[in-house]
This record gives C-alpha cells, sequence and structure tokens, in this order.
C-alpha cells in the first residue's frame, strides 16, 4: 500500500540571546514523541492551559548539554532526510516543508549554516555519495535543480544565470501537474556545484530586499532536485526513466497567517502572503477531514494560492511528505507556539498516495 501519512516532526529551538538575559521561563517540554507545552503564567486563574501533542518526531534542539536528548542537526537528517532519500532512490517524489514563526529555526532546519549544515546540504551531498555508489552498468543518474521565491503571489527564479528579476508564471500540464514556466533548471554534477548556486541563489534574494530578515520571514523558498534514473536494457537495446522531485520549502513565517499588513503596498503584501500560507492552512485541514475518513470528497483549494498549486503533488498528491514545525521554547512565544503545535497536529491526518514516476518508453 502506498497510502501514507504526512510525517510531522516539532523541532525547538535554543533560547537566544535576548531570551537567555530576560530570563525567560522555557515553556517546552519534549519526551519521546510527545511535546509538552506548559502555561507561560503560572496564575491558575488565567493562565493558559498545558498541552499535549504527540508526533512522529520530537526534536529537542533547546540544550546542547543534554547529550542524551539533544537532536541536532545530523539527528534531523538521520530521521528525516534519510528516508525520503531511499524514496527519492525509488522513484518517488519526496517533499518537506518547514513551518514556523520568524525566528523559529525554519532556514537554520532547511539551510543551516557553514558549521552546522541544514537538512538541504546534507540531502545534496548524500544523494551525490548514493549515486556513485548505486549506478550500475548501463544505468545514469542526472540530478539537476531550481530555486524559487514566492513573494508576494509572484514567482522569482533564484537561479537566473542572466539575474533577471522578473516574475514568472505557474502553469499546469496535463500530465506532469502544476509548474513554473521559464524557471532555471540548472545540471549540477556534484555539491560544490549545488553550493555555489545556492550562494549565488541567496545572494539574489538578499539584493532584492532592503532588510534581509523582513523579505525573508514574507517569502516562501522552495528549492527543487530533480533525480533522474536512466537505465539501459542492454539485451533489448531500449532504455526507460524513473523521475524524482524532491522539493525542500522553506516557509514564510507563520505569524503572517494571523497579521494583516498596515497600508498601501503593506496591506497588499500582506493579505496575499496571508492567501498562500491561509491556503496551505485550507488545503491541510480539508485533506486531514478526508485522511481522517470525514469527508473523502471534501473540495482542496489547491488552486487559490501559488504555494498549494505548486504543491498540490506534495500535499495528498504523489509524494511521500515530511512537515517540520519549528518552535521557540519562551514563555513570550506562547501563543504562536500553540498555533504552530496545532497546524502540526491537523497536517498529521493527511495521506499521501505516492506511485514510481517511471516512463518506460522514454
Ligand atoms: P526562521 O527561518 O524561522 O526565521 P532562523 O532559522 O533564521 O529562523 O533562526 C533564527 C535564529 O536562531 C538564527 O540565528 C539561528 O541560527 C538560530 N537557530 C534556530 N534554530 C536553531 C537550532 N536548532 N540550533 C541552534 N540555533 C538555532
Ligand atoms: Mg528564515
Amino acid at each position: 500500500d502506498n497510502s501514507l501519512n504526512v510525517k510531522v516532526a516539532v523541532r525547538v529551538r535554543p533560547m537566544n540571546r535576548r531570551e537567555k538575559d530576560l530570563k525567560t521561563k522555557c515553556v517546552v517540554e519534549m519526551e519521546g514523541n510527545q511535546t509538552v507545552l506548559h502555561p507561560a503564567v503560572a496564575n491558575m486563574n488565567k493562565g493558559d492551559p498545558r498541552y499535549v501533542f504527540a508526533f512522529d518526531h520530537c526534536f529537542w534542539s533547546m540544550d546542547e548539554s543534554q547529550k542524551d536528548k539533544f537532536a541536532g542537526q545530523d539527528v534531523v537528517f538521520q530521521c528525516l532526510g534519510e528516508s525520503l532519500l531511499d524514496n527519492a532512490f525509488m522513484g518517488y517524489n519526496a517533499c518537506i516543508f518547514a513551518y514556523g514563526q520568524t525566528g523559529s529555526g525554519k532556514s537554520y532546519t532547511m539551510m543551516g549554516s557553514a558549521e552546522n549544515p541544514g537538512l538541504i546540504p546534507r540531502l545534496c551531498s548524500s544523494l551525490f555519495s548514493r549515486t556513485v555508489q548505486e549506478v550500475r552498468e548501463g544505468e545514469s543518474f542526472t540530478v539537476e535543480v531550481s530555486y524559487m521565491e514566492i513573494y508576494n503571489e509572484k514567482v522569482r527564479d533564484l537561479l537566473d544565470p542572466k539575474g533577471n528579476r522578473q516574475t514568472l508564471r505557474v502553469r499546469e500540464h496535463k500530465v506532469f501537474g502544476p509548474y513554473v514556466d521559464g524557471l532555471s533548471r540548472l545540471a549540477v554534477a556534484s555539491y560544490k556545484d549545488i553550493e555555489s548556486l545556492m550562494s549565488e541563489g541567496n545572494k539574489s534574494r538578499t539584493v532584492a530586499a532592503t532588510n534581509m530578515n523582513e523579505e525573508s520571514s514574507r517569502s516562501h523558498a522552495v528549492f527543487n532536485i530533480i533525480l533522474t534514473h536512466t537505465l539501459m536494457d542492454l539485451q533489448s537495446g531500449t532504455s526507460g526513466e524513473k523521475v524524482s522531485k524532491l522539493s525542500l520549502v522553506d516557509l514564510a513565517g507563520s505569524e503572517r497567517a494571523a497579521k494583516t499588513g498596515a497600508a498601501g503596498d503593506r496591506l497588499k503584501e500582506g493579505s496575499n502572503i496571508n492567501k498562500s500560507l491561509s491556503t496551505l492552512g485550507l488545503v491541510i485541514s480539508a485533506l486531514a477531514d478526508q485522511g481522517a475518513g470525514k469527508n473523502r470528497n471534501k473540495f482542496v483549494p489547491y488552486r487559490d494560492s501559488v504555494l498549494t498549486w505548486l504543491l498540490k503533488d506534495s500535499l495528498g498528491g504523489n509524494s511521500r511528505t515530511a512537515m517540520v514545525a519549528t518552535i521557540s521554547p519562551a514563555a513570550d512565544n506562547y501563543d504562536e507556539t500553540l498555533s504552530a503545535l496545532r497546524y502540526a497536529d491537523r497536517a498529521k491526518s493527511i495521506v499521501n498516495h505516492a506511485v514510481v514516476n517511471e516512463d518506460p518508453n522514454a
């Protein structure tokens, strides 16, 4: 059976400098696959309730000194990345997306830093070692990447070699589904290639923004890896291929789903960002109802936003999908943390139907 629930993980980051200086209370606790959110205020009359959630993985990245509990970048990769690669080599699509408020650790988890690389660089380097290990006579692997940003419901190519800043259109192919028309898809031969492309892409992300944090908190970054496995039948001289796509999505800050902008451009921006994130919420809810058997024919509004349209296959479709909800441990983020945990809890009911993308006549 290829029906599989979306794998849902939660990761709690360490206290930042400000929170440490203010001796902020830690309200998150993790035990096995359970995450507990404790009341931020001790006053029982107006105090917040205590919540317990269960997830596929609970990553305790809050305190490195707790050796037996601590989950660093390597642990996150082992739990989420390795099985995704297994799937990719079997010809399945796969997707990981990071959800959470700004500053909770989405980019740290997906991209990481030079000293502590995250899922994307680890996936890429492991992918190349495997293409070398797994290649047999008469077979070949090709790897291509694309990198885009969805900002204000518009798609921008972060790897455009000409540095073109124009926005691209999303279209739908009858067989292959939604795609971005004109998005650069670059062949890469090593992890070094990807690394330099990524830093180019990230640079081009920065140039457009007056303030990088502001920009990245409002945009969704989607990194795609397309793995093509070509098999030759040496006897008959025919060839076939298996293609799988890995989508790695660093979402806009989840606080955007609730807040509206101020005025003019800001309002439009706010409401459009609302559109992609709030539509994602609606899509997750509709799919969760279907998965729970509540309403199998429930309409799923994929086409209502650019993000959900492009992620259509990854959400309830032909993909093995994982979601990482990143949260802050601090008491003053209680409300945002609770809303992220609830969002992640909903996503657990989504069932995907993955099939191998095999084209024997390619
Ligand atoms: P987001 O992308 O959700 O806005 P970031 O990934 O940029 O948040 O994280 C905010 C800050 O917290 C960064 O300085 C980052 O290095 C740090 N950080 C986040 N998660 C972790 C973690 N698990 N371990 C160590 N530092 C982290
Ligand atoms: Mg970020």
